[in-house]
């Protein structure tokens, strides 16, 4: 295991701990601000006409996860709902992407679906499209049976994400792209053990690069979700060499992260879209951040003396 490898394991197990979280949530609310748009729909809306002006697409997330008590995903639903008729009011290139344990997919599967399809269902109405992001493997299989039964009842609107780190992950592309469901390819953003994932970046790397192949090559629109420079000037090479217009897939960075970059991409005639989160639980996304990255933790370090 490298020292990157290491450095995210170990930030992955410090945020577990109750007493880290306790004094972050205190502290910390600042330092996020930069992974953040706002605490309310207000201010993201606002910071998604900045971004479409620079040319850079977005999909808008409600920060909110692992819930606890079911009603809270009702509450959750409501404020999709609305969001999805605010990106339609002010007429901006947003889609939205949502978390299932939001929607209370560790409680009851059930109602998970039925929080789910009617976010989706409001999306339908409005043309727009809802992205399920994929969460750690106790979630895996089942948010992608939420999508292939959305798909099966008509609602194709709905796509979700795939995880490079993954051992199951071919196998997984193969029937969603058979299924015709848009995906957004990662490298994978949590602890998962060697039973089920691969422990090297170089072998994450290799697979995420076979599965972007599986969808380039076939001509299946695809979404790379990455600010990794080996992947994205690989995906810009082996397009040009295959003739592969730049409308057929799209690049995806998260808000804060590389955002000269988010524009350049845009000005080079690449489709981008920015993933923005919005809200007031931030907590478990923010650390994520830090995992992925020693230079974010750096960068938060340096904004606590400005
Ligand atoms: C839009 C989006 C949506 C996502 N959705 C999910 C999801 O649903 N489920 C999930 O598990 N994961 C998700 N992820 C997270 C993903 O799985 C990775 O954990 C995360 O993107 C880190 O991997 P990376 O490829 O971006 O680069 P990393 O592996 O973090 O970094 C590799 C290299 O990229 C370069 N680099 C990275 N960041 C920067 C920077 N800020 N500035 C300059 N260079 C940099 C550096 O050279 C670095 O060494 C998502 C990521 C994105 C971008």
């Amino acid at each position: 295991m490298d020292s990157t490898e290491l450095y995210r394991k170990v930030l992955l197990s410090i945020s577990g701990n109750t007493l880290v979280e306790k004094l972050s949530l205190k502290y910390g609310k600042k330092l996020a601000s930069k992974f953040i748009s706002g605490d309310t729909l207000a201010e993201a809306l606002a910071e998604i006409e900045n971004l479409n002006s620079k040319g850079i697409m977005v999909t808008l997330d409600h920060l909110g996860e692992g819930i606890k008590q079911l009603s809270e995903a009702t509450g959750y639903k409501e404020e999709y709902i609305r969001l999805i008729d605010g990106i339609a009011e002010r007429g901006v290139n947003s889609n939205v992407s949502l978390k299932p344990t939001q929607m209370g997919l560790a409680l009851d599967p059930e109602a998970c679906y039925s929080n789910i399809r009617a976010v989706v269902s409001q999306a339908k109405k409005h043309n727009n499209f809802v992205r399920i992001d994929m969460e750690d493997t106790p979630f895996t299989q089942a948010t992608i049976d939420i999508v292939l039964r959305l798909h099966a009842e008509g609602l194709t609107n709905v796509g979700t994400v795939i995880q490079a780190y993954l051992f199951r992950t071919e196998e997984d592309v193969k029937q969603l792209i058979d299924a015709k469901v848009k995906l957004r390819l990662v490298k994978g953003a949590y602890k998962e053990p060697g039973t089920v994932a691969y422990q090297q970046m170089s072998e994450v790397i290799n697979n995420y690069k076979k599965i972007i192949r599986m969808h380039l090559d076939k001509g299946v629109y695809t979404a790379i979700a990455s600010h990794d420079d080996r992947v994205i000037e690989w995906v810009k090479d082996y397009a040009a060499k295959h003739s592969i217009s730049k409308d057929a897939f799209e690049f995806q960075m998260l808000y804060g992260l590389r955002m000269n970059d988010q524009e350049q991409l845009a000005r080079d005639g690449y489709r981008i879209r920015c993933y923005m989160p919005y809200g007031t639980m931030w907590y478990p996304y923010y650390t994520r951040r830090l995992a992925e990255k020693p230079a974010n933790l750096w960068m938060v370090v340096k904004n606590m003396f400005k």
